[in-house]
């Protein structure tokens, strides 16, 4: 027996004072569309029902689901060993009251038994988590969930999003986005993103700061779990995007954003005719350090190998290019600078240890990006980096479970990419949920 399927609760110790927990708890469940049987020898009705002196007292015929006790924990033994003789399904001792030696003589019997437990919250809490049904859930608040929510409440979809710290995901991150349309003169990230936050939430969507821990999509509805429960739709747009990868060395948290960046595309602008230095050696590296180019006087190229895993052709074209210097075989070992931002990285030289000090304005780190898909635990197929691969209108590898923005393997992973992506998600969404019906 547990709550959800009872129907008879007889409530021992309930009081006809409505200041009671008794008489609140009783009134509660009653309310709840319990059949509620007072027992109190003291009382002769509650909440308009006859209150019967003891369990024995009962008529005959009753079918006992729960016998909730409120009464000391010494108290316990006897209404155990009567709800025992009266067949109860299930014996339920309020929050505060314990009795073990009680409670081993009912399970020996047969009988649930939930101890030091309010009957009430327990059912709040269950309500609570049926209640947590959508038509769509979003993973992650950043541009590409914030559009998706948008569009989903818009549409008429009870639209959920979980996002685990502060809406606005990297961009609301980026001091200045100059790179998105509609703002001639750029626009702060995190007003930026604002906005988005109060255009989805104004359409009706509903913002959880919530972490999901786990999923399950193998039924129509899918799950998923955080600390705080369960939620479940039938469809899921998961925009948990990536995060760069950091080379953990001293100053390069202390300058992030003060001239240490992960992103050419955002912040190459701002080093017009400097000296910049870009780590790694895969594709990534040697495209942004070309792009770098086209704005600083001078950019290095730094690479722990003699070799670059980036492809030849890249290469060949990296080598062209005059204003690239590279120097291989060579780690960054610290960032330094001071007050207005990073003015030298010490470099060495793994080969012979050599510790050298290079002058530089900024440092742009691609050493890789970790897609945020841990949580999946493959539950939805990824590329071998951990990137969602998505399908036709975005749709994963699960039907009804989509993917939006840095998260999915794509081409370009900027905030306007995420923000169609988000649109196109939510429509697809929306076109999935009406085909089911
Ligand atoms: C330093 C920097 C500067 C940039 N500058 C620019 C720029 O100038 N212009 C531009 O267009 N782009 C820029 N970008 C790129 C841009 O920020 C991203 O492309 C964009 O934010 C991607 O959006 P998204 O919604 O896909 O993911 P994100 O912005 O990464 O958002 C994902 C969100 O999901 C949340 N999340 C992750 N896991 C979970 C989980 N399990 N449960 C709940 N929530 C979760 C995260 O907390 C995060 O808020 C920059 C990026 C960086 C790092």
């Amino acid at each position: 027996m547990d709550l959800k399927n009872a129907k008879t609760i007889a409530v021992v110790g309930l009081s006809g004072n409505p200041e009671r927990a008794s008489f609140k708890v009783a009134k509660y469940l009653k309310e709840n569309g319990y059949d509620i049987i007072p027992v109190n020898p003291t009382e002769a009705e509650v909440l308009g029902k006859t209150s019967y002196p003891d369990l024995m007292s009962l008529p005959a015929g009753i079918s006992l689901d729960i016998v909730n006790i409120f009464r000391k924990s010494e108290a316990v033994g006897p209404i155990v060993d009567q709800a025992i003789k009266r067949r109860a399904k299930m014996i339920w001792m309020q929050e505060g009251i314990v009795n073990e030696e009680a409670r081993k003589k009912a399970q020996d019997a047969g009988i649930d038994v939930v101890m030091d437990s309010c009957i009430m919250k327990v059912h709040k809490r269950l309500i609570g988590r049926d209640n947590m049904k959508y038509d769509l859930i979003i993973v992650g608040g950043g541009p590409a969930g914030l559009t998706a929510g948008l569009y989903g409440a818009r549409g008429g979809l009870k639209t959920l999003l979980l996002e685990k710290s502060m809406p606005g995901g990297q961009a609301a991150m980026t001091e200045r986005i100059e790179n998105y349309p509609g703002f001639p003169q750029g626009i702060g990230g995190p007003e930026l993103m604002m906005s988005f936050m109060e255009q989805a939430t104004r359409f009706g969507a509903e913002f959880k700061t919530e972490e999901v821990n786990k999923v399950d999509f193998s039924s129509r509805d899918k799950l998923l779990v955080t600390e705080n429960g369960n939620y479940s739709a039938p469809a899921v747009i998961i925009a948990t995007g990536s995060r760069p990868r950091f080379l953990d060395v001293p100053g390069e948290k202390e300058y992030h954003g003060r001239g240490v960046s992960y992103c050419a595309t955002c912040d190459g602008a701002f080093f017009r005719e400097k000296k910049v230095l870009v780590a790694g050696g895969g594709d990534s590296a040697l495209e942004e350090a070309m792009f770098l180019t086209k704005y600083a006087g001078e950019v290095v190229l730094v690479h722990r190998r003699d070799s670059f895993r980036a492809a030849k052709v890249l290469q060949e074209r990296a080598k062209k290019n005059e204003k690239l210097r590279f120097v291989l075989d060579t780690v960054i070992e610290e960032i330094k600078g001071g007050s207005k931002g990073v003015e030298q990285v010490m470099l060495r030289n793994v080969k012979t240890g050599e510790v050298t000090a290079e002058p530089v304005d900024g440092v742009f780190v691609f050493v890789g990006n970790i897609p945020n898909t841990q949580f999946l635990a493959g539950a939805v197929e990824l590329t071998e980096e951990g990137y969602i691969k998505t399908g036709d209108l975005l749709m994963t590898s699960v039907p009804g479970v989509f993917a939006a923005g840095d998260v999915r393997k794509k081409f370009l992973r900027q905030v306007s990419t995420a923000v169609g992506d988000g649109a196109e998600a939510a429509m697809a969404a929306e076109r999935f949920i009406n085909e089911l019906e």
